[in-house]
C-alpha cells in the first residue's frame, strides 16, 4: 500500500487546515518534532521547521510536546 493510502486512512473526512501553527522565531530546527511525527509529516528547510501536507495532520499534538523550545501549537 502507498504511503498517500495510507495517510488518507488515518482521516477519512479532511479536516479544516491551518490550525497547526509554528513560531518561526521561536524554531531552532532542532528536528526534534519531525521525529516524533508517525506521519513524517514535518521536515526541516532552512533550519526552520516545516509542514508537507497539512490536510493529512490528525492534530495529535506529539509534535508539540516534543518541542522543547513551544514553538508548536494549536489554533
Ligand atoms: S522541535 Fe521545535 S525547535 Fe525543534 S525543529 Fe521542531 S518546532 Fe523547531
Ligand atoms: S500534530 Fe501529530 S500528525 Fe500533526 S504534525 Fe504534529 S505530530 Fe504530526
Amino acid at each position: 500500500m502507498e504511503k498517500k493510502e495510507i495517510l488518507d486512512g488515518q482521516k477519512l473526512s479532511p479536516g479544516p487546515v491551518g490550525r497547526w501553527i509554528i513560531y518561526i522565531d521561536k524554531c531552532t530546527g532542532c528536528g526534534e518534532c519531525v521525529d516524533a511525527c508517525s506521519l513524517e509529516l514535518l521536515y526541516i528547510e532552512n533550519e526552520k521547521v516545516q509542514m508537507k501536507e497539512e490536510r493529512y495532520c490528525t492534530e495529535c499534538e506529539d509534535c508539540a510536546s516534543a518541542c522543547a523550545f513551544r514553538a508548536i501549537t494549536f489554533r
